[in-house]
């Protein structure tokens, strides 16, 4: 095991009760081989840094003296009309980014005082990473610890399998958040320290899944049988997505391979699609695709949930 050994993230947050059992602290890796056309994490995708701006944390060019426009050699910067300032009842003249020119080198954030534009990614070693969680440990209690997230962590494997190494030896709980797109190999090096796989289940057709996240499912549902075989616990996450993956042949066929996963899965959570990650799309001068897709009924939930019971899950709607 390396504590030197460094890895790239976009953010940790404590205590989280949406990311495996009890109150945990998340670490989110940067980088994911997936391109889920609902994915809620814009910013975990590419491992590239890259600038970030949020417009309302913009103070304005007057009281800030325009400190981003000086920093920016490419010209990516401009001034906008004055509008109201959201923190005074100044008028504020606030900026934005021409995207075409921006080469993401960051100057811009290390400038702006406000934090209005800052940098989605940083690097950090498992021993710092260990330090800052370590803080949070008298709130883990019994089931709580730590969640390794993304992006999907098992894209930086070596970082990744030695966070998670420490956490365990040092008595912290480690749950993994994966998308399965990773060797087998890796998932069989990792298992002895992950104590509650968190593991989606998109689409059950691999050319649709293909088409839903860019990589095809056969290694996805393979590795689930990897992991159940060697003696891991899965929670497995199902997004349910009107018009994507949501007819009845998709999860019933869903539901039919969890329940072949045998006692490996301890839980399968329902996750009915909301488009709270928008957003973070505009942040980053991205387009939200799924513009034409609503959340789906609490009855049409309850449905699907009495589905999987049906098939003898331990299934909740989350
Ligand atoms: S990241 Fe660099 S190129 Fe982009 S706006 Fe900021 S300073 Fe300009
Ligand atoms: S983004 Fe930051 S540096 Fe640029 S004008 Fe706004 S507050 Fe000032």
């Amino acid at each position: 095991m390396s504590e030197n050994i460094t890895g790239r993230i976009y953010d940790i947050q404590g205590f989280s009760v949406h990311d495996g059992p009890g109150i945990r602290t998340t670490v989110f890796t940067k980088g994911c081989p997936l391109r889920c056309l609902w994915c809620h994490s814009p910013e975990s995708q590419k491992y590239p840094y890259e600038l970030s701006y949020l417009n309302i944390k913009c103070i304005g060019v007057e009281l800030c003296g325009g400190l981003c426009l000086n920093a920016c050699a490419n010209g990516a910067l401009r001034v906008l009309e004055a509008e109201k300032s959201s923190v005074s009842e100044e008028m504020a003249a606030k900026v934005e980014i021409d995207r075409s020119k921006c080469v993401s080198c960051l100057k811009c954030t290390e400038a702006c005082p406000s934090k209005a534009l800052v940098p989605s990614g940083r690097e950090s070693c498992v021993e710092d990473i260990y330090a800052r969680v370590e803080k949070d440990r008298i709130f883990f209690k019994k089931d709580g610890g730590v969640t390794i997230s993304g992006g999907e962590p098992m894209s930086q494997f070596e970082f990744s399998c030695n966070l998670a190494a420490k956490f365990h030896e040092n008595g912290i709980n480690v749950c993994l958040d994966t998308t399965g797109f990773a060797p087998a190999e890796q998932y069989l090096r990792i298992l002895p320290y992950i104590r509650l796989f968190l593991y989606d289940l998109k689409h059950m057709d691999s050319a649709r899944h293909e088409k839903l996240t860019g990589v095809p499912n056969e290694m996805i549902l393979s590795n689930a049988g990897v992991i159940a075989d060697g003696g891991g616990a899965l929670q497995i996450r199902v997004p349910v997505i009107p018009k994507l993956n949501a007819d009845w042949e998709n999860l019933a066929r869903t539901a039919d391979f969890c329940a072949g996963l045998g006692e490996a899965v301890q839980q399968v959570q329902l996750l009915p699609y909301h488009s709270m990650g928008k957003s973070k799309y505009e942040r980053l001068g991205w387009i939200y695709k799924l513009t034409n897709v609503d959340p789906p009924g609490d009855e049409f939930m309850a449905k699907v949930l009495e589905l999987f019971e049906s098939r003898g899950l331990p299934a909740m709607i989350h």
